[in-house]
């Protein structure tokens, strides 16, 4: 099914009293057509004159370019409503799916037998729909090293030299993992789209927030 506004109202309205024990206060929900998330909870920010950051105008967009079961569907809501819990009650996370956010997703998985997860997965199937002719499209490789470093590398959208890029770096004995998600953030154009066996380091906060709604391939 893809989402409607009507739907992701009600079922806002029904999770914030299950879940929530009906703490969030109403918030504006669009559908739109993104590529790069299913679900998405956005929020301004600002810096109180004593330093304190504090989020304000939260909002929940939904991408209606998605055909998901329904179950995913409300699994994407009720993690968009954690991050909009979590923000709204100015709680300081280890990072954007940190302890916090990980620990009320475990306690709602287990005791209402939800499968909310960190990532937006798409099938295959999906994932190719997306990425036909989808100019700004990028497939970008996130690359974990044995050492704890990690890094991105922007390869071409072609499921060989994707596995030729993955397979080459882990011979090489030092990558522990190779995923890929594709996103359309224009952040990740800074990088050359090859399939030259490099990584480009950046910590795993800023890959987090960068790939922040990217489908996972
Ligand atoms: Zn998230």
């Amino acid at each position: 099914m893809t989402i409607t506004q009507t739907y992701a109202r009600q079922k806002f309205d029904e999770f914030n009293k299950l879940l929530f024990d009906s703490s969030l206060p109403e918030i504006p929900i669009s559908i739109g057509k993104a590529v790069s998330y299913v679900g998405i909870c956005r929020f301004k920010r600002s810096r109180t004159l004593f330093g304190r950051v504090q989020l304000y105008d939260f909002r929940l967009c939904f991408s209606s370019r998605f055909d998901l079961p329904e179950e995913e569907w409300e699994d994407t809501i009720i993690h968009e409503m954690i991050h909009y819990y979590i923000g709204l009650k100015g709680i300081k996370d280890t990072s954007t799916h940190g302890k916090v956010f990980r620990k009320i997703m475990d306690a709602l998985n287990s005791n209402y037998g939800r499968h909310v997860s960190v990532s937006h997965k798409s099938s295959p199937e999906q994932a190719r729909t997306l990425r036909e002719g989808r100019p700004g499209l990028r497939v970008v490789a996130v690359v974990e090293l044995r050492d704890g470093r990690s890094g991105v590398k922007v390869v071409p959208r072609n499921a060989s030299r994707m596995r030729a890029y993955r397979n080459g770096l882990m011979l090489s004995g030092k990558v522990a993992s190779v995923d890929f998600y594709l996103s359309d953030n224009v952040f990740f154009g800074r990088f050359p789209n090859s399939s030259a066996l490099k990584v480009y380091f950046l910590d795993k906060e800023e890959i987090g927030k960068q790939l922040e709604g990217a489908v996972k391939l």
